[in-house]
């Protein structure tokens, strides 16, 4: 059975959530109390309806419990995004991801019992900035304080060297867990496999490892 998912408010990222998941194929219920929101995404989800989710009888008779997973994505009303929220937790809906719009919001948002917190802006600002301190950084993703995941350029100083030969694990400490050339991607690169510039390879480690390796490797010019 086709999962089922709701996305309470229509701005531009549960506008763009919700055309991510109807793409996919998922039943999307889009709500908004905005009329002219709703009528946009009237053909893009499954179901649109113009309803205000503070009010819990409107949830109760959506049938909001039934959804596999609400996502609430109301952008500045914080109180309403948590009486939403508390709402939703009270109704015993099985998956709540909420968008935060600051540390104080998360922090509440965790305490009444959401499921997933997400800080778009301020995930996409770290990203961003990663990318114009170092431009062989091309994606970054933060597992914890100290792991992450990035996207590096492979540049001259790399160009035709074998993994074995560059010996990042023993140096520096990362994984590289797969490489990028052009449209293919090796997920499993053996060690003897040799590097090309532009070649772009994901690399798994700690925060501190990866910029050595970054610094001593990819920083060509
Ligand atoms: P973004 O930053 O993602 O663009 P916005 O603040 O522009 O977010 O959009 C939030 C959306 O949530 C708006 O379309 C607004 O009408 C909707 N919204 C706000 N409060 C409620 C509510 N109580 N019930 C349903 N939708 C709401």
């Amino acid at each position: 059975m086709k999962k089922q998912f709701a996305v309470i408010g229509l701005g531009r990222f549960g506008g763009s959530i919700c055309e991510s998941l109807s793409k996919q194929g998922m039943e999307v219920l889009a709500i908004d109390t905005n009329e002219e929101k709703v009528n946009r995404y009237a053909n893009v989800a499954t179901h649109a309806v113009v309803a205000d989710s503070t009010d819990e009888s409107t949830l109760k008779s959506l049938g909001i419990r039934n959804f596999d997973h609400v996502i609430v994505a109301i952008g500045d009303n914080i109180q309403s995004s948590i009486l939403t929220t508390l709402m939703l937790v009270e109704q015993g809906v099985k998956h709540i991801t909420v968008k935060a719009q600051n540390d104080y919001h998360e922090k509440v948002l965790n305490k009444i019992g959401a499921h997933k917190v997400v800080h778009p802006e301020r995930d996409m600002g770290v990203r961003i900035a990663h990318n114009i301190v170092s431009k062989n950084v091309l994606d970054y993703l933060e597992l914890s304080d100290e792991y992450s995941i990035v996207e590096l350029m492979a540049g001259k100083a790399v160009n035709g060297k074998s993994l074995i030969e560059l010996d990042i694990r023993a140096k520096y400490g990362c994984n590289i867990m797969a490489i990028k050339r052009g449209e293919s991607i090796n997920v499993s690169p053996h060690a003897n496999e040799l590097l090309h510039s532009g070649d772009i390879l994901i690399v798994i480690g700690a925060d501190a490892d990866i910029n050595r390796m970054e610094h001593t490797l990819f920083d060509d010019d």
